[in-house]
């Protein structure tokens, strides 16, 4: 019996480096880079200055922000700008005193 020989062609499947795992999304988790001038915050506040004043919150300083929204200027800590509601038009608390 005649064996028949079949040529296995192996087709070299390349392999394909792996995608990489799209990077998880990143945390914001520090607010760096916030107090900048003109940083906009997801709510739409504006970094306009820093005070220089003292803020309320462990060595903090009170930056100017103005809501783009309604135009409202007010006082923020600068570790709070990138979460912080206007307080006029979000029903955000109310700005610092600067
Ligand atoms: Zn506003």
């Amino acid at each position: 019996m005649a064996t028949k020989k079949k040529a296995v062609v192996k087709k070299a499947a390349p392999k394909k480096a792996a995608p990489k795992k799209a990077a998880a999304p990143k945390k914001k988790t520090s607010p760096k880079g916030t107090t900048k001038i003109g940083f906009v915050s997801r709510r739409g506040q504006v970094v306009v200055r820093p005070t220089g004043i003292a803020g309320t919150d462990h060595g903090q300083k009170v930056y100017q922000v103005a809501c783009s929204k309604c135009g409202h200027n007010y006082g923020s800590n600068g570790s709070d700008i990138h979460d912080h509601k206007c307080p006029k038009c979000q029903g955000g608390h109310e700005g610092l005193a600067y």
